[in-house]
C-alpha cells in the first residue's frame, strides 16, 4: 500500500466578485464586465470578468481605460454586503463536502486532507465535488480553481496554474519540474521587491531559483523566510503555528531595529488592525485571540485571550495590549497575531451594551483605506509601525507569514 501526501487542497473562486454579479444579473453572463466602487471615470476596477480580462482588463485598471480597451464593457456598482453573503454560502457548500481548514480571504479557503482523501484519485474526485457543489448551492456562474497538493503553498500555487474553472494535481514526483513554467513573480511570498533582489543575484527564473541551495536562499532573503520557500518548493511541510480552524491572521520577521519589545509591539498593532479589517471584510466577528512571540533565542511563546465577539480594530487593539503584559522580555524575531473562535454575521449576538458605535468607526475606515489606499486613515497608535510590515497580500500569509 504505497502512502500518499497530498495534504492540502486550495480552492480560489475565479474573478469573484464580478462572477457574483453575473450570477446575480444573467443579462451580464458571458460578457465583459468590470466591477467598480463608484460609477465614474476616475474610478478604477475591483474585479473584472474573464470576458473583461481577454481584454486586457484587470483590478485595478482605471475606468476611462477599461472603456477604451473595451467600448461594451458593462460597468456594474460594487455591492460588498453581497460577496460577503455569497461567501458564507461558498463555505457552506464547500463545507458540505469536507471540512474548511482555514478561510484565507473572501474567495479563498483550504483543507487539510487526511486518511483515504490523500490518495490522488480519491483528492480529484473530493475537488471535482466540491466544486460542483459550489455551482449546485451558490450559482452556475461561481467558478474555482482548485489546487492539491503537499503543503499548504504548493496547494495555492496549484490553484494558479489553471484559470479559470482549473483542477490540479501536485504530487512530490512532479517537483521542482512543475513550477519551472511559472514567472518567479508568480511565486506566493515573492513581491516586486523580492523579486529585485534575486535578480541583482543573477535569479531571473524559477529554474535558477530551484537550483539554489538552502544556505544560498537564507542570505537572499535574508531571514528564515528564504529557508521555508526553500522547503515549500520541494513539497515539505514547515512547522505549523496558529492552525485554528476558521481563523484570520498576520505574522512577521520583525527587521533588526524592531526586535525590541517596544518595535514588537507597534508591528503586533499594525497586524491586528490588518486582521481585524480582513475579518469585518469577511462579515465575521472573533471571540479568540492568540498571540504568538518567538525570541532570537529561545522557544516560541503563545498566549491567548477568550472575550465576547469583537470585530472592531480598538477592542483587538486593547486585547493585544492586555497580552503583551505576560509577555517576558527578550529580543522578540518573530511575531504572529491570530483572531480565531469566528462567527459569522447570522450567528452574532450582540452583547447589551454594545452600541456599535466602533463597529461603524471600523467600517468607514476600511472603506476609506479600500479607497484612497492603505493607512490613510488609521488609529494613532498605530502610527509608530506605520509604513512596517509590508501587506503582501495575500500571500504574505502562506505558512507561518500570516494565518499560520
Ligand atoms: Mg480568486
Amino acid at each position: 500500500m504505497p502512502s500518499f501526501d497530498l495534504r492540502w487542497l486550495f480552492i480560489d473562486l475565479n474573478s469573484y466578485f464580478a462572477s457574483v454579479e453575473q450570477q446575480e444579473a444573467p443579462a451580464l453572463r458571458g460578457k465583459p464586465i468590470g466591477v467598480v466602487p463608484a460609477l465614474v471615470d476616475t474610478s478604477c476596477c475591483i474585479a473584472a470578468s474573464y470576458e473583461a480580462k481577454a481584454f486586457g482588463i484587470k483590478t485595478g485598471t482605471l475606468v476611462r481605460d477599461a472603456k477604451w480597451l473595451c467600448p461594451k464593457i458593462r460597468l456594474v456598482e460594487s455591492r460588498p454586503h453581497l460577496y460577503v453573503d455569497y461567501h458564507h454560502r461558498i463555505v457552506e457548500a464547500v463545507d458540505s463536502c469536507y471540512p474548511v481548514e482555514t478561510i484565507y480571504s473572501i474567495d479563498e479557503m483550504v483543507c487539510r486532507l487526511s486518511g483515504s482523501e490523500q490518495a490522488p484519485d480519491n483528492a480529484l474526485a473530493l475537488a471535482q465535488k466540491i466544486k460542483n457543489t459550489i455551482k449546485e448551492q451558490v450559482g452556475e456562474c461561481m467558478r474555482s480553481s482548485v489546487g492539491i497538493a503537499p503543503n499548504r503553498w504548493l496547494s495555492k500555487m496549484a490553484s494558479e496554474m489553471k484559470k479559470p474553472d482549473g483542477l490540479t494535481l501536485i504530487r512530490h514526483s512532479d517537483l521542482p519540474e512543475i513550477l519551472f513554467p511559472l514567472e518567479l513573480e508568480d511565486f506566493a511570498g515573492i513581491g516586486p521587491r523580492m523579486a529585485r533582489r534575486l535578480a541583482e543575484a543573477g535569479i531571473h527564473t524559477v529554474q535558477a531559483l530551484c537550483a539554489l541551495s538552502e544556505r544560498q536562499m537564507r542570505m537572499i532573503w535574508g531571514n528564515i523566510n528564504g529557508v521555508r520557500l526553500w522547503k515549500w518548493m520541494r513539497g515539505e511541510e514547515t512547522g505549523e503555528i496558529l492552525t485554528h480552524r476558521g481563523s484570520v491572521g498576520h505574522t512577521h520577521v520583525l527587521e533588526p531595529e524592531f526586535r525590541t519589545k517596544k518595535g514588537a509591539l507597534s508591528t503586533l498593532q499594525k497586524l491586528v488592525s490588518r486582521a481585524a479589517h480582513r475579518l469585518r471584510n469577511m462579515g465575521y466577528w472573533a471571540s479568540r485571540m492568540s498571540l504568538q512571540v518567538e525570541f532570537s533565542r529561545g522557544p516560541t511563546r503563545e498566549f491567548r485571550a477568550r472575550f465576547d465577539d469583537a470585530q472592531d480594530t480598538p477592542t483587538f487593539l486593547k486585547i493585544l495590549n492586555d497580552l503583551w503584559e505576560n509577555v517576558p522580555a527578550g529580543s522578540p524575531f518573530w511575531v504572529g497575531i491570530c483572531l480565531y473562535g469566528l462567527v459569522s454575521a447570522d450567528r452574532h449576538t450582540p452583547t447589551f451594551w454594545e452600541d456599535g458605535k466602533r463597529e461603524k468607526l471600523s467600517l468607514v475606515m476600511d472603506d476609506i483605506n479600500d479607497r484612497y489606499g492603505r493607512d490613510t486613515l488609521s488609529y494613532a497608535v498605530l502610527a509608530a509601525g506605520k509604513g512596517k510590515a509590508p501587506t503582501r497580500i495575500p500571500y504574505n500569509w502562506v505558512p507561518d507569514l500570516s494565518e499560520f
